[in-house]
């Protein structure tokens, strides 16, 4: 489990994140909500080291991940798929897997072949470079670069970012098959929350740097007020 308490992250005089808590379970899809701006890339960005926050503390179990190094936080399971999805254009897809795997034990060719199962289109594709992919395709390998390492944590920056919607909905179907397969913690930040909202347990609003609300997904997602001001799902 992943438990955040009274988390504060400045950058200079922005005040990104204020006194903001929050859990993510096992097995449950945790989505991160709120408009540009309200902070949900700067704690991913947190739990995963790349900032350091001002105070409060960032656990996984009973550990605490602040001020340990990113490549630290990445061996202890929490793998991070940044916006923009953060593979290597210039590089087959079999070598963006590789460099997936290359700080962790796994074997390579054991987990390639995982990979291509769940992902069969990247097993049609290995050869390819990634810049001939698309939208999907990448985002789709974003996420195998990520489970290449077994993590027990996934974060996912805005995956839908730039697909179509038929696109969207399938990623989004496979982020919730793999979180309840793989027993995985999945942070889903996103600010698409009609399509989150289907597939996460629970829901988080971020509004300006702190949680305006936290419940499961159903009730978020039943939220006239919270639909209205700070979801832009306008009924
Ligand atoms: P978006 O969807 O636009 O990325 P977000 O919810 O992910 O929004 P953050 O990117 O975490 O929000 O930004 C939170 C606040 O921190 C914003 O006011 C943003 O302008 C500011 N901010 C983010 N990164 C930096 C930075 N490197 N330097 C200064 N301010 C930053």
């Amino acid at each position: 489990m992943i438990r955040i308490e009274h988390l504060c992250v400045n950058y200079g005089a922005v005040k990104a994140l204020r006194d903001v808590s929050l859990e993510a379970s096992p097995g449950r899809v945790t989505a991160v909500l709120g408009a540009n701006g309200a902070g949900k890339t700067t704690l991913l960005r947190a739990i995963s080291g790349l900032v350091s926050p001002q105070s409060g503390n960032i656990l996984l179990g009973d550990r605490s991940l602040v001020r340990m190094a990113t490549e630290n936080i990445a061996r202890l399971g929490v793998s991070h798929v940044p916006e923009g999805r953060g593979v290597i254009a210039e590089l087959t897809v079999e070598d963006n897997l590789r460099l997936g795997a290359l700080a962790s034990k796994v074997n390579i060719a054991e987990g390639l072949e995982a990979q291509y199962q769940r992902f069969p289109v990247l097993g049609d594709r290995r050869k390819k470079y990634c810049a001939t992919l698309s939208g999907g395709e990448r985002q789709m390998l974003a996420m195998a670069r990520a489970l290449i390492a077994q993590p027990q944590v996934l974060l996912l920056d805005e995956p839908s970012l730039g697909l179509a919607p038929q696109v969207t909905s399938e990623l989004m179907k496979t982020i919730h098959q793999l979180c309840e397969s793989k027993n995985l913690t999945v942070i889903l930040v996103e600010q698409n929350a009609k399509s989150a909202l289907r597939i996460a347990h629970t829901a988080v609003v971020l509004h300006l740097g702190t949680v305006v609300a936290s419940d499961d997904a159903d009730k978020v997602a039943s939220d006239d007020d919270l639909r209205r001001y700070y979801l832009g799902l306008v009924q």
